[in-house]
């Protein structure tokens, strides 16, 4: 898997735009000398992890910025590389003609993750930390951000290798068990085999059972409001809006659109759908039928069925009936009228659901708890774990469940009574499979896959 890595790449670091300060890193054995290509100093007086401030000139047009040098001698560095930092000035064309002088001095242009890539492939950080690096940068929550630096900071790969670990001893001992004779090694007893499957089994079945809770946390929900008109819609979307943007408006530079397309409940980013179509259709007296709705509903993840408690709710029946594939809540709306149907939670059997009124903001929080538990598919109103010991992404799963399949393979194998070679071969697989989540068994086109998600520069 390990490719040889001769080559510097350089990259601009950080965002496009501009700031205060802007990055341009260079990695690779070369990278000392193509920064000195650009950066006035003497070779000798460069030391490590050293701010040293100087001149930054192109071969062409002279001195284009004065900044720093930051030079972290491989393998102390976030690639183990050999890496240079030049930090300059943060405008866009400037950093521009850095970063196209170091190029011209050498460098390779950085694909995207390449810097993280290498930090992988020269055993810096596993495959999981590696991708939790992106996963931290895109954060949108406070949670998500304790949740990618808890994976970052190693969190699931610990748990992953808890449950490898035992199996990895286990394998060993039948591996050996197959080059010795029966004088030279004791052969394990079958219950012996059989019991640490079965606890790997079980606590892989654990974990993975923690999936939705930790993709909801990582990559948010789409949730889309719906119901017939005067329900609440717009009242209820201006309820969950209203106070994010007393808490978001805080943070420089947030827009209103993103503040109204991701709101923060429970720590699991929901990103409200469609919100402005719901303004501009609010004037329209608009049917919602049947097909409308599912139309509206196929790419949300989840569903707040607005009904209202005053009105009739015939239609909205027949409404849910046509989502029954679809995660909803039942949101029963104006709870604070007077004439409110009785009993109206009985109109709507095997749903999710809870009356409010968006216009007192009565049960606002009961909802939010509803859809914490609806995103995170469990009951309870806290994440199930350590944020960071959370399965978050479709791969890691993917690893596991071929893990959980290897290790049934297994368990059959051995209640068949089937020769150790075949049990060993399955258990072989389930490891490699657990594996891939670190990196340890990942194929380089899957690399490419996991690095080419990443932005340039990281
Ligand atoms: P939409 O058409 O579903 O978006 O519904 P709106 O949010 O525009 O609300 C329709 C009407 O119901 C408006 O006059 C709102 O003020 C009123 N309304 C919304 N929520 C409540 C509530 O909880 N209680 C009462 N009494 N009126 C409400």
């Amino acid at each position: 898997m390990k490719e040889p890595l001769t080559d510097s790449i350089a990259a601009i670091a950080t965002a496009q735009g501009e700031g205060g300060v802007g990055i341009v890193r260079i990695s690779g054995p070369r990278a000392l000398a193509i920064a000195l290509r650009l950066f006035r100093a003497r070779p000798e007086d460069i030391r490590e992890r050293y701010f040293h401030l100087g001149s930054i000139c192109g071969a062409d047009e002279g001195t284009i910025d004065r900044g720093f040098l930051v030079f972290m001698k491989g393998p102390r560095s976030y690639t183990g590389e050999d890496v240079v930092e030049l930090h300059c000035h943060g405008g866009p064309l400037l950093l521009k003609k850095v970063l196209a002088e170091a190029l011209s001095a050498g460098a390779r242009a950085a694909g995207a993750g390449e810097f993280t890539k290498r930090a992988f492939l020269n055993g810096k950080i596993d495959l999981a930390q590696a991708e939790a690096v992106s996963d931290l940068i895109k954060a949108q929550t406070s949670l998500s951000l304790s949740a990618a630096s808890g994976r970052l900071d190693g969190g699931l790969s610990r748990k992953v290798a808890s449950i490898k670990e035992p199996l990895v001893a286990l394998l060993a001992h039948l591996e050996a068990e197959l080059d010795f004779s029966e004088e030279e090694i004791d052969a394990l007893p079958e219950d012996a085999i059989d019991k640490a499957v079965k606890e790997a089994s079980i606590a892989a079945d654990a974990l993975i059972k923690t999936f939705e809770e930790g993709r909801a946390i990582r990559e948010g929900v789409k949730v889309l409001i719906l119901g017939r008109p005067n329900a609440g819609k717009s009242s209820l979307l201006n309820v969950l809006l209203e106070e994010q943007r007393a808490i978001v408006t805080e943070v420089p530079g947030t827009t209103r659109d993103v503040i109204e397309e991701c709101v923060n409940i429970r720590g699991i980013p929901v990103r409200l759908m469609d919100t402005a179509g719901l303004r501009e259709a609010k004037d329209e007296v608009e049917a919602i039928g049947v097909r409308i709705a599912r139309e509206r509903a196929a790419s949300a993840d989840l569903i707040l069925y607005m009904v209202d408690l005053t009105s009739d709710f015939g239609e909205d029946v027949e409404i849910l009936n046509g989502l029954a594939d679809k995660k909803t809540i039942v949101v029963a709306n104006k709870k604070d009228l007077p004439y409110v149907y009785p009993d109206a939670e009985s109109a709507f059997p095997g749903r999710p659901f809870i009356a409010i009124s968006a216009l007192k903001e009565e049960g606002i929080e009961g909802l939010k708890d509803l859809i914490f538990t609806e995103a995170a598919g469990h009951e309870k109103k806290v994440y199930s774990a350590p944020p960071g010991e959370l399965v978050a992404s479709v791969r890691h799963r993917d690893c596991l469940a071929r893990f959980l399949d290897a290790l049934g393979r297994a368990t059959d194998a051995i209640a068949a009574g089937l020769p150790r070679e075949l049990i060993a071969s399955d258990i072989r697989g389930a490891v490699d499979s657990l594996g891939e989540i670190t990196g340890e068994t990942t194929t380089e086109d899957i690399l490419d896959i996991i690095f080419s998600s990443f932005c340039i520069g990281k």
